[in-house]
């Protein structure tokens, strides 16, 4: 069995290769750019991370006909009333970099005491007779300032709860054990795997 992954973000694909192959290690992973090339493009129009998952998943399931997982990130910033959520791709605006995305996230927290905020993932599984969906998240605080060079997007601002280096200080695998895209994996492959054995 083959499960593509609607992503068209490379760094996201990888990141979701190395977190459901051991957990999935008989299915084989596959990017949706291998069949569909890289422009394929589904506008995130939803208003949540829900909706975004499901357009994604229906579009390149309906393209393919191959079971998919897609999946739609938020960071959820509490000071920010849960801004930038469903805007956390375009925060900057709509071809922003992360390092303009991160610089506007730190202007606008500048002298705020409350750096509370987390990350949500929501997974939508999608096949010719099912649509799953699934939720993982991991509290944290915003750094004052960028630290670490792995990972992407916000991942140098995003210190996890209980440690006291931010995701990009991490290594890939110690980042996947906690992060919101780990657990929702996690949470898929089992409600997955409950419906294969039943
Ligand atoms: P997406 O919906 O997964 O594409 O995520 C939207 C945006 O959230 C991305 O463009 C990144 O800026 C940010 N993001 C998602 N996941 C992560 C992560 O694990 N670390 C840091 N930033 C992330």
């Amino acid at each position: 069995m083959r499960i593509v992954l609607a992503t068209a973000n490379p760094s996201k694909a990888m990141e979701f290769e190395q977190i459901l192959r051991p957990l999935l290690p008989e299915i084989e992973i596959l990017p949706a750019s291998l069949f569909l090339g890289n422009d394929w493009h589904v506008a995130e129009t939803g208003a949540t991370l829900e909706e975004n998952a499901y357009l994604k998943a229906t579009h390149v399931f309906e393209r393919l006909w191959h079971p998919t997982i897609a999946d739609d990130t938020g960071l959820e910033v509490a000071a920010l009333d849960g801004l930038p959520g469903v805007h956390t791709a375009r925060f900057a605006g709509p071809n922003a970099t992360a390092d303009e995305n991160n610089a506007l996230l730190l202007e606008r927290l500048g002298g705020c005491i409350d750096r509370r905020a987390r990350f949500r993932t929501v997974l939508c599984y999608r096949d010719r007779l099912r649509t799953i969906f699934a939720e993982g998240i991991v509290q944290g605080t915003i750094a004052e300032q960028p630290r670490g060079i792995h990972g992407f997007g916000y991942d140098p601002l995003f210190i996890p709860d209980g440690y006291d280096r931010s995701f990009a200080e991490m290594d890939p695998q110690e980042k996947h054990r906690i992060s919101h895209r780990g657990r929702a994996a996690t949470s898929l492959v089992s409600q997955l795997i409950a419906l294969w054995n039943h």
